[in-house]
């Protein structure tokens, strides 16, 4: 076994210097772990932030916004009564994701920054591929693409953004507060994940010493009439073919604001503004809702064997709009 040396941060800035001096954090662990063992990831220095009070801040008594300290754990989130009422879709991110111990350790935090399933990317050496050493190639271009990106992808690596959680936030036009050597800063969650392109092992926009230290979701109208709709080889435990976080006001049958994402399908968490814009002013019903999944998945680039995926990503839009107006009607 490689050796590593283990600390426990002293505060945020010690966390932020030992980042800085090429540590790797750790907070749930369920991400690093995995790929410490598949010898993906072979860290020298650890830095744990577990302990770490200003990191676990879950309030969702504001007037203005919704805060999620990143080390905030999955399932207390995804069972927070507010949530499933007012933010259904913020809710079932959550539970429909990975296995119940698994949301009980892994922090939103570490979520959010989860790393591909792409098989030749955790595979390990006999396989090519670019994100996890550069120039190397990509083995998925002639192998097995079932799982692969439809959308957002290079000459250079079609992997899926695999997190369903940051797609509803997406939806929501929320944010991530970093701390970093430079001080704090703030972006939005969509700007966070990159697509790509020429550096597919640059994955977001984060600093390799920047740390994220809280989501923040605007409060909105838009909550009650919201799901996050997952389809996937079986029903629980595994990662999404095709998944869409949409919510929307309506008014009687007519749409006055929609917001839809989708994830399972795109290589980075995929906001669909051009189906927002197709959605909002109209009347939803099975056709338009129909209308806006084709919308939503205009210009997907399917491989060898993952067109079916276009299809299901039609429809999965389609049924969450359905899903949404219908709890629009009754909330
Ligand atoms: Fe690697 Fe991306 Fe190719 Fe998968 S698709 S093998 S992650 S470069």
């Amino acid at each position: 076994m490689r050796q590593f040396d283990y600390v426990r941060a002293a505060d945020l800035g010690d966390a932020v210097r030992a980042l800085s001096g090429g540590a790797k954090l750790l907070a749930g662990g369920t991400t690093l772990y995995d790929l410490m063992k598949l010898r993906i990831e072979q860290p020298e220095h650890i830095v744990d932030i577990n302990h770490l009070s200003e990191l676990k801040r879950f309030d969702t008594s504001g007037s203005s916004e919704l805060v999620f300290g990143a080390l905030s754990r999955m399932s207390d989130v995804a069972a927070n009564p507010l949530l499933i009422r007012d933010y259904p879709a913020i809710s079932e991110s959550l539970w429909r994701a990975a296995s119940q111990q698994l949301r009980n350790m892994a922090s939103l935090g570490g979520n959010l920054l989860q790393r591909t399933r792409c098989p030749y990317f955790r595979g390990g050496e006999p396989y090519a591929c670019n994100k996890r050493e550069p120039g190397s190639g990509c083995a998925a271009i002639e192998g097995l693409d079932r799982g692969q990106a439809l959308l957002g992808m290079s000459h250079a690596c079609s992997a899926v953004y695999p997190g369903d959680f940051a797609i509803a936030l997406i939806a929501f036009d929320a944010r991530v507060d970093l701390i970093g050597p430079r001080g704090e800063r703030t972006i939005s969650v969509e700007q966070l994940h990159r697509e790509p392109g020429e550096t597919p092992h640059i994955e977001t926009t984060l600093g390799p010493d920047e740390i994220i230290v809280r989501i923040r979701v605007p409060v909105t109208q838009l909550g009650r009439a919201s799901t996050y709709l997952k389809i996937r080889d079986r029903e629980s435990y595994a990662f999404a073919l095709a998944s869409a976080a949409v919510a929307l006001e309506m008014d009687g049958d007519m749409v006055r604001d929609a917001r839809v994402a989708l994830g399972g399908l795109a290589t980075r968490p995929w906001r669909a503004r051009g189906t927002e814009r197709k959605l909002i002013g109209g009347p939803l019903n099975e056709q338009t809702a129909r209308d806006a999944g084709e919308a939503a998945l205009e210009g997907a680039a399917p491989g060898h064997s993952n067109a079916f995926r276009i299809e299901l990503g039609i429809r999965t839009v389609a049924e969450a709009l359905m899903t949404a107006r219908k709890r629009g009607l009754t909330s």
